[in-house]
């Protein structure tokens, strides 16, 4: 077998698995298409010892490290596909290469599915925001909104108001209850059901957002958390089991991030409800470990 270990996504999740690899002197190739989901913002926040560091730059850094190791290996592509072979796998590459290895380790992350209003798509990451820990410290204080994308967002407005005053836009669909409508008046946030229809302002500054009856509100960042689907289709293809999140479904693991199909792990927003950086990079750790120790069985 070539390849102890193929890695098919190469980011926080899956070059974290791949450093436990490397250093357990294991031969490890990660695949990589060069499409991490935070690729839009300026900056990471949050993520010890990084704070505020360009995505690109930390990737670039891991990867500068992880090199050092003589059994660690990097293709850039996308895997197109993967299957059983014997007891092990087949991983196909798009330009038609094929890559043999013991063990998977799934890390090819989420897509985000924004709420198709104009001028959303071109602010993404920078005042159109998904998760106030990672970049409300830096719009904190200016007019705040959320755009409501799944019964999950009331819970998220909620939040809201400890980095600024905050208005909640539940589109005209995702009516707060009568538990979360006193939660949101307690925190003092201001309920707004006529829908945005457009976002003002020089891109990828934001000034306001327009409401079907013509109204402008003023606001100087929107949080929303979009729902996510699967980045890639291997795991289905592989026939892992998912399970149902808020925000869309992601792969079943166990406590290791074995998939329910033996040998094949996930890691990473692919493989959790929970997404953020570092949670990636430590459920990375676990499913290299995780990997490692089954191939001493
Ligand atoms: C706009 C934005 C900003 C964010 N900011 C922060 C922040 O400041 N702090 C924070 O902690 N979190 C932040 N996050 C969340 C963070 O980006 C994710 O939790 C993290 O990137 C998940 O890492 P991952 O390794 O699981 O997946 P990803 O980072 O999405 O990486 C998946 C990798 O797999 C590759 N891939 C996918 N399919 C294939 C395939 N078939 N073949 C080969 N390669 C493939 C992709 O190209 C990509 O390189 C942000 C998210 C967004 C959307």
């Amino acid at each position: 077998m070539p390849h102890d270990v193929i890695v098919i996504g190469g980011s926080y999740a899956g070059l974290s698995a791949a450093m436990q690899l490397a250093r357990a002197r294991r031969q490890v190739l990660v695949i990589d298409a060069g499409l991490p989901r935070n690729r839009f913002a300026t900056g990471a926040h949050g993520f010890l010892g990084q704070d505020g560091r360009p995505p690109e730059d930390i990737l670039r850094d891991a990867i500068a490290q992880l090199e050092a190791y003589p059994t660690f290996d990097l293709t850039h592509g996308e895997a197109t596909d993967a299957r059983r072979d014997g007891d092990g796998f087949i991983v196909t590459l798009a330009d038609g290469s094929e890559q043999r290895a013991a063990r998977l380790v799934l890390a090819t992350g989420v897509t985000d599915e924004l709420p198709p209003i104009p001028g959303m798509t071109e602010r993404w990451g920078r005042t159109v925001l998904h998760c106030p820990y990672c970049h409300g410290y830096e719009v904190a204080d200016l007019p705040l909104g959320v755009i409501a994308a799944h019964p999950m967002s009331a819970h998220q407005a909620g939040l809201i108001p400890d980095w600024g005053p905050t208005t909640y836009f539940t589109q005209g669909v995702f009516e707060p209850d009568a538990e979360q409508a006193a939660h949101l008046s307690a925190r003092g946030v201001q309920i707004e059901r006529t829908p945005v229809v457009e976002l003002l302002g020089d891109a990828p500054a934001l000034e306001g957002v327009r409401l079907t009856d013509g109204r402008t509100v003023t606001v100087g960042a929107l949080f929303v958390a979009p729902m996510t689907r699967p980045s890639s289709p291997l795991a289905g293809l592989l026939g892992c089991e998912f399970e149902d999140g808020p925000m869309g479904p992601h792969v079943r693991v166990d406590e290791w991030k074995q998939t329910t199909v033996p040998g094949v792990y996930a890691a990473g927003d692919a493989a959790t409800p929970m997404h953020n950086a570092t949670l990636a990079s430590a459920a990375g750790v676990l499913a290299g470990v995780g990997a490692h120790q089954s191939l001493l069985r």
